[in-house]
């Protein structure tokens, strides 16, 4: 049996930042990181990217395997742990092999939810994750590109970032088609109707027809896809379906072990799960946000790297807290759209809005929502307008009191009046 210091369970970017931070902070320590993927890390954010021809595969990759070497850091690439024995401080990997820890990190991340209906394993129906994904999907868009016009549709099942994450790269490829979504509009549990409006006529300028109230109870074809029938009846005709239902947490290893799991597995300020030499970090967490007194799971990249140092540096033995406004920032269709801190809205949330919503899809349409909690603002979206990033963070984590939030909704009024 193998014994570590220091366990990393993920690849992903927080994986790797805690073992580099483990490893700047430790010269002799032994590190190892498994993974089931068997790559050096790469940057999901650039899949899209990838897809549309602007980078090459290799362009993904942020670490090459020397990296694993020069910093000693053991890799069990293409390896599954399938159990976690904590009271014995143990992780067993697929391969039978048992390794013994000091100190554990699970940044297993999540996967992309798997509707159980009827076809759902035909051929050309996509997830949209890993470089493999990426993969799949462009020998789909060679596909469909062989196929006539009236065929090359994509049918896209969700709301949410990933659904747009289809839409533009597709677009970019110049395939169109629908977009199915259960709620009465885009990204419905976050925006405001006028900026759901707004980022709607983006994706419906850009070859999408946006379906709400809407879900998929069957997809429809004999070997590949040929169609999906809504909740409606309705049956759209499409070569490719893309799932972006969610993540669900990469937790199957870890179920039983005394982790306390509500949306992740939850964690203090410093990253500590409920058992003991045991930190998680990344989307697979669930942690606890001083800023917000609140416990948050967040899906970002900027989250994930900044987990990884503050469990490097605590696993090594120093205190450090989560102190920072976590975001989510992306662009589609030449759109940036950005969320900020807390956007889960209670029942003790004020929400203002303001924008301008005159050239729907024409590029020049803006729009922000401010959440405001006590007074003070805890968190933002950013429809086509990342100028006010910067303030807008600073405003978040400063905690300046701003009593005349609805001044917010005055589209001229600058938000730099607020911060003094
Ligand atoms: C297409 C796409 C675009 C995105 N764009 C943006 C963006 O623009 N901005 C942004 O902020 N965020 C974006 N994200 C989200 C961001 O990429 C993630 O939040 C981030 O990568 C999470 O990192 P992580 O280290 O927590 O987890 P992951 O990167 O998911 O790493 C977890 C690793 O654990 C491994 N693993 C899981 N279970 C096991 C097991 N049992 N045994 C061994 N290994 C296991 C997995 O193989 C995986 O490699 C995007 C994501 C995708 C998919």
């Amino acid at each position: 049996m193998q014994k570590f210091d220091y366990l990393i369970i993920g690849n992903g970017i927080c994986g790797v930042t805690a073992a580099e931070t483990l490893r700047g902070k430790d010269a002799e320590a032994s590190i190892a990181i498994v993974d089931q993927e068997n790559n050096p890390l790469y940057s999901r954010v650039l899949l899209p990217n990838y897809i549309e021809g602007k980078i090459s595969r290799e362009a993904l990759f942020l670490r090459d395997e020397a990296f694993y070497r020069k910093n000693n850091i053991v890799f069990f690439g293409g390896e599954t742990a399938v159990k976690l024995v904590s009271d014995e401080n143990k992780i067993y990997l697929t391969s039978g092999e048992e390794i013994e820890y000091g100190k554990l990190l699970l940044a297993s991340g999540g996967h992309i939810a798997k509707p159980s209906i009827p076809g759902i394993d035909l051929k050309n129906i996509h997830f949209f994750r890993t470089i493999f994904d990426a993969d799949d999907i462009i020998e789909t868009i060679k596909q469909i590109k062989e196929l006539p016009q009236e065929k090359q549709k994509i049918v896209i099942w969700g709301g949410g970032f990933i659904g747009l994450e289809f839409a533009s790269s597709f677009a970019a490829c110049g395939i169109g088609g629908y977009v199915v979504i259960r709620r009465p509009y885009y990204m419905g549990d976050r925006l405001d109707a006028d900026s759901a409006n707004l980022l709607s006529s983006f994706i419906e300028n850009n070859g999408f027809k946006i379906i709400n109230n809407s879900y998929i109870t069957e997809i429809l074809g004999t070997d590949t896809v040929e169609g999906v029938k809504l909740n409606s009846g309705e049956i759209l005709e499409c070569s490719s379906v893309g799932l972006g239902l969610g993540l669900d947490l990469n937790s199957d290893f870890f179920a039983g072990s005394g982790l306390k799991i509500t949306k992740g597995i939850e964690t203090n300020e410093r990253l500590e799960t409920s058992v003991k030499d045991i930190y998680a970090g990344g989307d697979v967490a669930n942690s606890f946000q001083p800023s917000f007194g609140k416990h948050l799971s967040i899906g970002s990249w900027t989250n994930a790297l900044f987990h990884g140092k503050i469990a490097g540096q605590n696993m090594f033995g120093e205190k450090s807290s989560i102190d920072f406004i976590s975001s989510y920032s992306g662009v589609y269709f030449g759109i940036n759209i950005i969320f900020m801190g807390d956007t889960s809205a209670d029942k003790d949330t004020i929400t203002v809005s303001r924008g301008e919503n005159e050239s729907l899809g024409g590029g020049t349409g803006w729009r922000e929502q401010f959440f405001f909690r006590d007074n003070l603002l805890v968190g933002a979206t950013i429809i086509n307008r990342s100028k006010d990033r910067k303030i807008i963070g600073e405003l978040i984590k400063n905690k300046n009191e701003i009593k005349n939030y609805l001044e917010l909704t005055d589209s001229l009024k600058a938000l730099e009046e607020y911060a003094g």
